[in-house]
């Protein structure tokens, strides 16, 4: 559903992304792990198309639609608009009529688990875990095929970052989502990913499925991190 050939991205001059090379099937998880400054949101970002490779090619399934989810939910929303409001522009942007919005909000926010009250209320008036919901809906509202979450689950308290996680695996189970997981908290991505790629300087140093890579890792910076996560 989504490939990567050969991609590589400086910023003047300095690589961020080297020859990056994978490929993610439709309704998988691929998680992306490695130190901080090794590229990963970079790669997130040509994924979803607001930077361009340099050299190299991404290739996506034509009309497959992505949306982004971010550790700061705030920049999902328009701080001085009500949750509601937020989700029904979204709704309208990707066509969908005046009448059926309203229904639809409540549908989303019943997806995510939060009470359609909150709908009422600004981004700010939310707790960090609501916030995420919120945003998460927000993403759900343009129907995604693929969802790019990076560092989704960071800012949250380690109770509501599980029952975060329980969201995301439920909702990629039954709207059959593809996902891109990134992440420096390999148990979060060993919890969520299928296929997992380790990133360091810019380079994919080693890929495969979570279980290949985390109980037999065969580059030595992919054991280096295992043993600094515990
Ligand atoms: P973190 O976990 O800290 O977010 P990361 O693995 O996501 O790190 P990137 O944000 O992709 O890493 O950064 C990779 C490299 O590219 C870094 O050296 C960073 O300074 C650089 N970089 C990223 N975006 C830009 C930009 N817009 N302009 C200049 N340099 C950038």
């Amino acid at each position: 559903v989504l490939t990567a050939t050969a991609v590589s991205k400086a910023f003047a001059g300095l690589p961020a992304v080297i020859d990056a090379t994978f490929v993610v099937s439709q309704g998988r998880t691929l998680g992306i792990v490695g130190e901080s400054g090794s590229g990963k949101t970079t790669l997130a970002r040509m994924i979803m198309g607001v930077e361009q490779p340099d050299q190299g090619e991404l290739h996506e399934e034509p009309g497959h639609r992505v949306q982004l989810v971010h550790q700061n939910p705030l920049g999902a929303f328009d701080p001085r608009w009500s949750i509601g409001r937020s989700l029904r522009e979204a709704l309208a942007a990707g066509g969908v009529p005046r009448a059926q919005r309203q229904r639809r909000v409540e549908e989303l926010l019943g997806e995510v688990d939060l009470d359609p009250g909150l709908a009422a209320r600004r981004p700010a008036e939310l707790s960090g875990g609501q916030r995420q919901r919120a945003a998460i809906a927000r993403a759900l509202a343009a129907d995604p095929d693929v969802l790019v979450l990076d560092e989704p689950v960071s800012a949250l308290d380690p109770s509501v970052r599980e029952r975060v996680l329980q969201l995301l695996l439920r909702l990629q189970r039954e709207r059959r989502l593809t996902m891109v997981f990134v992440s420096h908290d390999l148990d979060v991505v060993r919890a969520v990913a299928d296929e997992v790629l380790v990133m360091q300087d810019g380079r994919i140093v080693e890929q495969g499925s979570i279980a290949e890579v985390f109980d037999t890792p065969r580059h030595p910076f992919t054991r280096e991190l295992l043993a600094a996560n515990g």
